[in-house]
């Protein structure tokens, strides 16, 4: 055959082009397309597919959203990309890449349809799958070791023999805790974009979240010598929302006031706007007098890795990850965020949010009982402790034994649950994942023999470097206490001396 471009020619390099190449009048009723098309759907060629349109097709179901996407082309008469996931004649789930433009007729120029073009992206998606899945994985297994190497030289910057031995052992905890936080930047963008992010349903009192932020800001805002300055509104009711996504929302925000102010002051203020059909509408204002941004970057900062001040213009150090995730974050949570800055003056991000009402009484949070309790009397309490990092096993035992406890220690399931069978313990601390059996399958074989021995219950902690949020359920199923986040640090064991208090004057 000659490759001239015959009529014949042409029609016959259309029906057998790559790719899926279609076109449609303007009621959506296909006028024609190409062979791979036609195959695609069932068909033998593109002429069985003239006269059909996608309600008689196998991807019907999303007839009316296909629809809508033809109707914008041919109004706006713009190209439109989008990526399709439909199903085939095969009953094929298919992902495509497709790409839309308006067909005008060739004497009047007036619009008579689209013509599409879409090709079949289904492996490169998986593969781009894998690699996020590549990617979260490696982020978790980084941070079981570095979670050791950061309890150790926290022991070691306090116990060190000389203070250069101690100031070294501070800096390598100190790149470690860096780390730590870009390993969990990573694994938060790559969940975010997996969009695996669930939304706890907890209930906030402002007062004391607004402590709770104060309390974490503290040393920073001390270091920089600069004023905090919290306003909340008298009337802000209870309300329900993911209380961990929405403090990482606000203390992204506050860190980066912190970080791009020199002098004066950062503030927060949260107000009501208004309660309406069990809602009450809610701002979040973090402002401060820094460096501001320019006009141009506003609609920039919060695409991801964007920095309006890079660090070779000055000192700021950052990724550009903050408030990409921000945004994600307030997306995820159903609100709206914006930005008014002046350059040399300062920023203000102002978050609104509709909140769900909420109706339960509010119990103080741990980190407000800790503040107001008086330390307990130092005992020994013998603990049963199952790690199989050694690094972490040693950190955490040095810690809990620097504390006065007696430590037994095992690196496996099985050990653990003979210990805690055969051995007193006032109360154990189990990884979730230890080899053989995991923490959450020895506390379940535990807590059924407790019963069946009608044995007193010894509490139980999990300590994992998961989110909590991903584990919690599952911890608390098979009878765990409590859940504990890698590293292990001396919050976590007053946050387990004040269970152990509680428990008893209960
Ligand atoms: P990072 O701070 O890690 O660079 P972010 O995504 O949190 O990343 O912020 C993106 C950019 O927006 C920052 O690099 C900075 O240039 C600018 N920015 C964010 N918050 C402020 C602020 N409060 N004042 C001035 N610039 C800011």
């Amino acid at each position: 055959m000659s490759t001239i471009a015959t009529y014949e020619n042409l029609l016959n390099i259309l029906a057998k082009a790559p790719g899926h190449i279609y076109w449609k009048d303007i009621k959506g009723v296909y006028q024609g397309s190409n062979d791979a098309q036609a195959i695609f759907l069932g068909f033998k060629n593109g002429k069985d597919l003239i006269g059909k349109t996608d309600f008689d097709l196998p991807w019907k179901d999303q007839a009316i959203h296909l629809q809508q996407i033809d109707n914008q082309v041919m109004k706006t008469q713009k190209e439109y990309c989008v990526e399709e996931i439909v199903s085939s004649q095969k009953k094929v789930k298919t992902t495509f890449l497709s790409r839309k433009i308006p067909l005008y007729d060739l004497n009047t120029n007036k619009v008579i349809g689209i013509i599409g073009t879409s090709i079949d992206i289904t492996e490169s998606k998986q593969a781009e799958l894998a690699k996020q899945q590549f990617i979260m994985n490696m982020a978790h297994d980084l941070r079981t070791p570095l979670s050791g190497i950061i309890g150790l030289s926290n022991i070691q910057s306090k116990e060190g023999t000389n203070a250069v031995d101690r100031q070294h052992s501070q800096w390598i905890e100190g790149a470690g805790e860096q780390l730590l936080e870009l390993l969990n930047s990573v694994l938060e963008v790559t969940a975010a974009e997996y969009q695996i992010e669930s939304i706890a349903k907890d209930t906030i009192y402002f007062q004391q979240f607004a402590e709770e932020l104060q309390a974490l800001m503290f040393p920073a805002l001390v270091a920089k010598e600069l004023d905090f300055k919290v306003k909340l509104d008298a009337h802000l009711p209870l309300i329900i929302t993911d209380r961990i996504k929405l403090k990482r929302l606000v203390l992204n925000l506050l860190a980066n006031a912190i970080k791009f102010t020199k002098k004066g002051k950062v503030g927060l203020e949260i107000k009501l706007l208004s309660i309406e059909k069990n809602k009450a509408k809610v701002e979040i204002l973090v402002t401060d007098t820094g460096i501001g941004i320019a006009e141009d970057k506003l609609d920039k900062i919060f695409d991801r890795f964007y920095r309006a001040h890079p660090s070779y213009e000055a000192q700021y150090t950052g990724y550009g990850i903050g408030l990409f995730l921000v945004k994600k974050t307030v997306k995820l949570l159903n609100g709206q965020i914006k930005v008014s800055s002046e350059e040399g003056k300062g920023s203000c991000f102002t978050a609104i949010f509709s909140f769900p009402l909420a109706e339960e009484k509010i119990k103080p949070s741990i980190s407000q009982q800790l503040r107001s309790k008086p330390e307990a009397d130092e005992q020994t309490e013998s603990v049963l402790l199952a790690e199989d990092n050694s690094l972490v096993l040693h950190a955490v035992k040095n810690l809990l034994v620097s504390l006065g406890y007696e430590v037994t220690t095992v690196t496996d399931g099985k050990a653990a649950l003979n210990a805690l069978q055969t051995q007193c313990f006032h109360w154990g601390l189990l990884d979730i994942g230890l080899p053989g059996l995991a923490g959450t399958e020895v506390a379940k074989a535990y807590r059924q023999w407790e019963k069946e021995h009608k044995e007193i219950k010894v509490p139980l902690f999990a300590l994992t470097a998961h989110a909590i949020d991903e584990v919690k359920e599952e911890c608390e199923a098979v009878g765990f206490d409590y859940i504990l986040n890698k590293p292990f640090t001396i919050k976590d064991v007053q946050i387990i001396k004040l269970f152990m208090e509680n428990k008893k004057s209960s």
